[in-house]
């Protein structure tokens, strides 16, 4: 998964609402947008709420059936820049290769940890003898001032630490929850999990410095009386160090959250930057082939930029 972002979904202008008093949530609607020929709801950003902590972009892909007729995704070698992407599977198999050589096959469970810095090129393919559903959610990260420009990197975890909630449990992928701790990279104060509610509701043990908010992939869950439904973003804010979820008949999540985003960042399709003057750079230097971003071994086509910023 690539999810390549548009100015019209992120305009630069920076408008954060208040943070709701607890307990409740302020629910985004999901806006549908094409990545390769799947259709995925982007969850975030938003005008309104465009990070929670350094996350600031979450697309839920499918669940598509990838059959002889449908071939599901391909994304050509496409660039990043200031942000790592987080690809988490809830069904299905890719292929990740990028242009520091990495080839790693992900499944449901698994976590891919891709970092931009100043410049890195990746592809997403099917695993072409895959048939079954394809379900998943690709995550970006935004990199602070000290790493943003620095050396790309790629992770791959194959396993993932998990922990009981009072009537759920949890699957960390960044940071820490509830007594469990991911040894992914993280450059800012995050945490990302998978949560599994049982039916009637849990309850979430959560940092009180950290903003938090919820992408329902499966079911539906209540907080305060706000539902928060599949594609959705569910804003909680911060200031509580409980998080209770009622769901009648049980639900799955990401949980994301983290220490508010200082840095005013501007996004344009796959860069996070600071400045329109860094996206029309790192633009040029895609369309040129500048030997910032280096190449990668696929036989997709690379995608073009889009025509302006
Ligand atoms: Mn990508």
């Amino acid at each position: 998964m690539s999810g390549p972002v548009s100015s019209v979904d992120t305009p630069p202008e920076q408008r954060e609402p208040d943070s709701p008093a607890p307990p409740c949530a302020e629910v985004f609607d999901d806006r549908e947008a094409k990545v390769g020929n799947i259709t995925v709801r982007r969850a975030l950003p938003w005008r309104g709420r465009r990070t929670v902590g350094a996350w600031c972009f979450a697309d839920h892909m499918g669940p598509e059936q990838v059959d002889d007729d449908n071939g599901g995704l391909d994304i050509g070698p496409h660039p990043h820049i200031g942000l790592h992407t987080v690809t988490w599977l809830v069904d299905g198999a890719l292929l990740h290769r990028d242009s520091l050589g990495s080839e790693q096959e992900i499944r449901p469970g698994q976590l891919n940890l891709m970092t931009a810095g100043h410049g890195v090129v990746h592809a997403e393919e099917m695993v072409r003898t895959y048939r079954g559903a394809l379900q998943g959610v690709q995550l970006w990260v935004a990199q602070p001032e000290s790493t943003r420009d620095g050396a790309a990197a790629f992770e791959h975890h194959a396993e993932l630490p998990a922990a009981d909630l009072d009537n759920g449990s949890a699957v960390v992928l960044i940071g820490s929850l509830a007594g469990a701790t991911s040894n992914a990279r993280r450059d800012t104060e995050i945490v990302g999990a998978e949560i599994t509610v049982r039916r009637g509701g849990a309850v979430v043990p959560i940092r009180a410095d950290f903003e938090h908010a919820l992408v329902v992939i499966d079911g539906e869950v209540v907080v305060g009386e706000s539902v928060v439904r599949p594609g959705q973003l569910g804003y909680v804010g911060m200031g509580r160090d409980e998080l209770p979820l009622s769901s009648q008949d049980g639900a799955r999540l990401l949980l994301l959250g983290g220490v508010p985003f200082g840095d005013p960042i501007v996004m344009w399709w796959n860069f996070v930057a600071r400045t329109k003057e860094e996206m029309a750079q790192a633009r040029t230097q895609w369309a040129t082939e500048d030997e910032r971003f280096g190449s990668v071994d696929t036989a997709l086509a690379r995608i073009p930029a889009p025509p302006a910023l």
